[in-house]
């Protein structure tokens, strides 16, 4: 059976995507598994594809395996995209990007807080937002399956819900009168952006693989 390093630490995000990459013959271990050094792989780039990339090329050149790396976050159209790539960082800094395009992860409070202060005076039909996820899969001769995923939405000026992590009690998908955060994590995992990412990342798996697809 073919071995795929997760770039990622997250027990939850390694599962999904091993549950995919199952499917077609494909068994999915951790980087520490792997006997990857715990080096951090700074997240340089400027879009979620670069630093998909990024994380999965850096880990692939320390494994010498097939590395599949995620990176995600919350783009919201009237501060111009941001956080979007910064989305784990955002309350590091002052205004929408920071200076360097470094920092340390914060907070989920702390962001939310930075976001509702951000977006308060903007009217609810003004206030949509996109969650992005890229999901990217790099090959020890180079060769790289990207798949990209999104979920459409708005955002309220006070958390709401207890489920799920980082901006989820903001968010309001479309089609829904609750947040991320009230929904739980049946819907979610049926509409998330991370959800259609690993849809199209099985799309493109079985484009590359027909015959080891056991569904
Ligand atoms: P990462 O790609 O897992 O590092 O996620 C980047 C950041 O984007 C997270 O720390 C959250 O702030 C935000 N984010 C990404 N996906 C989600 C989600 O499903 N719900 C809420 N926030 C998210």
């Amino acid at each position: 059976m073919e071995t795929v390093v997760a770039a990622t630490r997250n027990k939850h995000k390694i599962e999904e995507i091993g549950e995919i990459t199952g499917k077609f013959g494909m068994h999915i271990i951790s980087r520490d598994d792997a006997g990857v050094p715990p080096v951090e792989i700074p997240e340089t780039g400027t879009t979620f594809e670069e630093n998909s990339y990024i994380k999965a090329c850096e880990i692939m050149k320390l494994c010498g395996q097939i590395t599949v790396a995620d990176d995600s976050g919350l783009v919201v159209d009237c501060l111009d995209g941001a956080p979007g790539v910064y989305s784990a960082r955002f309350a590091g800094f002052e205004g929408l990007w920071p200076e360097n395009g470094e920092g340390i992860d914060t907070d989920d409070g702390d962001n939310n807080a930075k976001l509702i202060r951000l977006i308060r005076d903007v009217p609810y039909e003004d206030r949509t937002a996109r969650f992005v996820s890229v999901i990217t899969m790099v090959y020890p001769d180079g060769k790289t399956i990207v798949a990209r995923g999104t979920v459409e939405g708005h955002l309220i000026l006070e958390e709401r819900g207890e489920n799920g992590f980082g901006y989820d009690p903001l968010f309001v998908p479309e089609g829904y009168d609750q947040t991320f955060g009230q929904l739980g994590q049946d819907i979610k995992n049926a509409i998330s952006h991370r959800a259609r990412a690993l849809q199209i990342l099985h799309e493109k798996l079985l484009e590359e693989r027909p015959e080891k697809d056991c569904e």
